[in-house]
């Protein structure tokens, strides 16, 4: 691993104020559950790193004028185990659990998923169903932006020495036979700290006295550079009654998705079973005996 300086600021603005003098490169360091690998790869080699992770004002979770807020900092095993994340945002509270090992939980963090973009990360299907943004601050100033425009890249991506301080996302509320519905899940490998090899979050609108979807979202992860929205599914079940027939309909739309997203790959005949395995795992996670 390559020497480089290290910098512990006591707060973001002392950190920003001090990053915004270093003409070098700087890399945050947060739970290290990524960087500490590439460093010690000599995958990434920065002049400086920035220890991040002792900063208390990076490590709430709360809920604020009908959104829920989550500091960059906080870390997998502090999203698991709160339960305004369990009772509000049930997808990112399943994706936080079922992220690598006890040890790694306690270590990664939220802001080190969305930054570190793998295709797989468990968090970000959530985000997109809960169509969250993200606040991100550097040299240049501070900014706010939905977090699908932030993973996309380009100008909106996240640049060199930026920040991100927070994530935030609306919270639906039940109303009358209107539940809120929502759900994540994942297919890796056996071991515990496997990284997803595909992965799905929705969030539904369902009307239970009629038992209807009147509207939903879906995500998956691990098919593409990034992960999506699911918007023709989206569309296609709006309205619909929930049986077996609809689970059909929907494992093989999203057979479809595999196909277009990975044609030709090798993985792509395993992917289109899988992602039928994990359609059916969720709808019976969301609806337990009513797709008999
Ligand atoms: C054994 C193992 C198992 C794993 N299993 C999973 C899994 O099941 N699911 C999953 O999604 N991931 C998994 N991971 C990957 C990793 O744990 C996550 O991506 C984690 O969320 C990264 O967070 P971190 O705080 O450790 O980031 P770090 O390693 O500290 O940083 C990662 C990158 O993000 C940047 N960064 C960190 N915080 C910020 C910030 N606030 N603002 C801007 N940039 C920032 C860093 O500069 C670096 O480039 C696993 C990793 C290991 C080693």
């Amino acid at each position: 691993m390559q020497k480089c300086q290290f910098i512990c600021p006591s707060t973001v603005s002392e950190g920003i104020e001090t990053i915004s003098r270093i003409n070098e490169d700087v890399l945050f360091i947060s739970g290290g559950t990524d960087l500490v690998i590439k460093l010690q790869g000599g995958q990434v080699k920065p002049a400086w790193l920035m220890d991040i992770s002792l900063l208390p004002e990076l490590k709430f979770i709360k809920e604020d004028d009908g959104r829920i807020r989550i500091g960059s900092g906080a870390t997998f095993a502090q999203i698991s185990e709160s339960d305004l994340v369990r009772e509000k945002a049930r997808c990112l509270s399943q994706a936080a659990s079922q992220v690598g090992s006890a040890q790694i939980r306690n270590r990664a963090t939220l802001g080190g998923n969305i930054a570190n973009a793998s295709p797989a990360g468990d968090s970000l299907p959530a985000l997109l169903v809960l169509e969250a943004w993200v606040s991100v601050i550097g040299p240049q100033g501070f900014r706010r932006v939905p977090f699908a425009q932030l993973q996309a890249g380009g100008d909106v991506g996240l640049q060199g020495k930026e920040l991100i301080t927070e994530i935030d996302f609306p919270v639906w509320e039940p109303q009358g036979n209107v539940q809120i519905l929502s759900v994540f899940g994942k297919v890796g490998s056996r071991t515990a700290v496997s990284i997803a090899r595909l992965n799905m979050a929705a969030m539904l609108e369902f009307d239970a006295e009629n038992q209807r979807i009147l509207n939903s979202r879906w995500a998956v992860g691990a098919l593409g550079r990034t992960p999506f929205r699911l918007e023709e599914l989206e569309r296609e079940i709006q309205g619909k009654r929930i049986n077996s027939v609809l689970a059909q309909e929907i494992a093989d739309h999203l057979t479809g998705v595999v196909d277009q997203a990975i044609p030709g790959r090798a993985s792509q005949e395993y992917k289109r079973q899988a992602i039928r395995g994990l359609a059916y795992d969720l709808l019976e996670d969301l609806f337990p005996l009513k797709l008999g």
